[in-house]
């Protein structure tokens, strides 16, 4: 697009066209509004898939985005949990399956670089959005609309700017917004796998002493009937060291880590090695702006539970702005603030909850041991409690948003500018 053809001016700018952004795009879109999303379409992340939980499920079915991208996805209908700690209170493993909760599915499974291909591709045919592939540097956030430079040349105004820029957001720090990171000693190797045993719609996680190691559903394919992706977390070391290694060495290892459960195992594309650290904001909004995604939280991949809660950011927002003249000051404030509200509770949940959850399994301390072991037995055991946590899994408690209704919502046509 030539700067000449770049549209300056939208109701709804959205920064990142990751899986955050074009679906925060998409969602903008059928509110009404017209809608700018900025950044470059990545679909070269090695060995990522995310699985998709029933409320995240909805939100794209709502959207017409789902159609096109269930062809790439494998359910999820069962949840196996091995304690492979080695500990002094081993527990039994777990089987959790989403019939106990009335479901077909926990959710689906689907590669990162399918998913984001889908969002863009459904984005670019989409009149109300316009993607541009490039980069934004510089906000300006005022009380009567906002900002933002183009890298190349150009500013585009915007009466409402959706963060959606990952960890490192700028609109962020320009906000004024507080953000506290850490790091944890482990980085998670993720790789495509070809496996000589079905699974069976089941996702396997071995807790091991350096965090998570699991097998989740994929979809098979012609000569490969038998997927499964691979999620482990180890230390940095040990991430360099199973890098190191050939294709052939590194699947001998990934067979008997995971004890021969899938019997002879290939790897089914490139290895990625991502370092693990969490985030946390002391606000999630600021004029105009509001964060989601990994702009607003960030922690390790355990229990699936990233992107989905970053859908239930959009889908929150979406309806916090609902019915909003985006020119009027105030009743964006409003908004804001019941945004501000109804996200702490869930991102704060989450991102705690998986912190102590990974803590457990890195602290080699008796008494540690035993609370994990007693918890998960605990909650395993009732049936109303295992019941309510698996749906605390899924469908979280609280209010549901609308696009994450069982029936999809009718929107009222947004007012325009
Ligand atoms: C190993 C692993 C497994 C995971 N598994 C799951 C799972 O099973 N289920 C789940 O729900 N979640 C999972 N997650 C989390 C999930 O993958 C992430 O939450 C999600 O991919 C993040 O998407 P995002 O769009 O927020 O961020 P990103 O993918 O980081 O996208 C942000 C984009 O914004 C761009 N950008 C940055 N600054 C600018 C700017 N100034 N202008 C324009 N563009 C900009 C960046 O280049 C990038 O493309 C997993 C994460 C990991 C690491």
């Amino acid at each position: 697009m030539s700067e000449t053809e770049i549209p300056h001016a939208c109701d709804v700018l959205v920064v990142g066209a990751g899986a955050a952004g074009l679906s925060a795009a998409h969602a903008f879109a059928a509110q009404g509004r017209s809608v700018i999303v900025v950044g470059k379409v990545e679909t070269h992340l090695a060995g990522r898939t995310v699985a998709l939980f029933e409320g995240s499920l909805r939100f794209f079915r709502a959207l017409n985005l789902w159609e096109a991208c269930e062809p790439h996805a494998a359910p999820m209908e069962g949840i196996r949990l091995i304690d492979d700690t080695g500990s002094m209170f081993p527990t039994e493993p777990k089987e959790f399956r989403s019939r106990e909760i009335d479901l077909d599915a926990f959710g689906q499974n689907i590669e990162n670089n399918a998913l984001v291909a889908e969002l863009a591709a459904a984005a670019r045919a989409n009149p109300a959005i316009t993607l541009i592939e490039g980069f934004l540097d510089g906000f300006e956030l005022n009380y009567s609309g906002a900002r933002a430079k183009l890298v190349g040349g150009g500013w585009i105004d915007a009466q409402f700017i959706v963060a959606g820029e990952g960890r490192n957001s700028q609109a962020r720090q320009i906000a004024g917004i507080t953000v506290k990171t850490w790091t944890y000693p482990q980085t998670a190797i993720t790789v495509l796998l070809k496996h000589e045993k079905p699974h069976h719609n089941i996702s396997t996680e071995w807790h091991k002493r350096s965090g998570p190691f699991t097998f989740v559903p994929l979809q098979g394919r012609e000569g490969a009937p038998h997927r499964s992706s691979m999620v482990w977390l180890v230390t940095p070391r040990e991430a360099a060291r199973l890098q190191a290694l050939s294709p052939e060495e590194l699947a001998g290892e990934i067979q008997d880590q995971s004890h021969d459960r899938f019997g002879h195992i290939e790897l089914d594309g490139p290895v990625g090695a991502f370092p693990m650290g969490a985030l946390k904001t002391d606000r999630v909004t600021g004029l105009r702006l509001a964060l989601i995604g990994e702009s607003a939280h960030l922690f390790p991949p355990i229990g699936a539970q990233g992107l989905n809660l970053t859908l239930r950011d959009v889908a929150n927002l979406v309806d916090c702005l609902e019915g909003l003249d985006l020119d009027e000051p105030d009743p964006i404030s409003r908004a804001l603030r019941r945004y501000e509200r109804d996200r702490a509770r869930d991102i704060g949940f989450r991102v705690n909850s998986i912190d102590v959850l990974n803590r457990s399994l890195l602290v080699h301390a008796l008494p540690v041991d035993f609370a994990r072991a007693f918890a998960l037995n605990f909650f395993s055991a009732f049936g109303p409690l295992r019941r309510a946590l698996m749906r605390e899994g899924v469908t979280p408690h609280g209010p549901t948003p609308k696009l994450m209704r069982e029936r999809p919502p009718v929107f009222s046509r947004a007012a325009r500018r």
